[in-house]
C-alpha cells in the first residue's frame, strides 16, 4: 500500500487567488503557522525593512501559488484570518 502524502495537485489553468492581509498577520516569524501547515510549501517568510527603521519586520508571502491544491489549510490554521483562497 503506497502512503498518501498529499501530492500537490496542479489545477491547470485556473486562476488561483491567494491572498494574506498583512496588516492583520502582526507576528509572522512567532506564528509561521501558514508556511507550517500548506502541503505545497508555497508561502514564505521574507523579511522586509522600513525605511525609517533598522528593525526587521517579516511578512508572509506568496510564492509558486500554482501548485496550491486547494486544500484550505492555510486558511483554517490562521488564527487572525489573514488569508483568503479564491478559485
Ligand atoms: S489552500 Fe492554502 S494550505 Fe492548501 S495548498 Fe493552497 S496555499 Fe497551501
Ligand atoms: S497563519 Fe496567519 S497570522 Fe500566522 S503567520 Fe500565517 S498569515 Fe500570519
Amino acid at each position: 500500500m503506497s502512503a498518501n502524502l498529499h501530492p500537490p495537485k496542479i489545477y491547470g489553468d485556473m486562476k488561483i487567488k491567494i491572498k494574506i492581509d498583512n496588516d492583520k498577520c502582526k507576528n509572522p516569524d512567532e506564528c509561521m503557522k501558514c508556511v507550517q501547515a500548506c502541503p505545497a510549501k508555497i508561502f514564505v517568510l521574507k523579511s522586509v525593512k522600513k525605511e525609517s527603521s533598522y528593525v526587521n519586520k517579516w511578512e508572509v508571502k506568496v510564492l509558486f501559488k500554482d501548485l496550491c491544491n486547494g486544500c484550505m489549510k492555510c486558511v483554517e490554521i490562521c488564527p487572525e484570518q489573514c488569508i483568503s483562497v479564491k478559485f
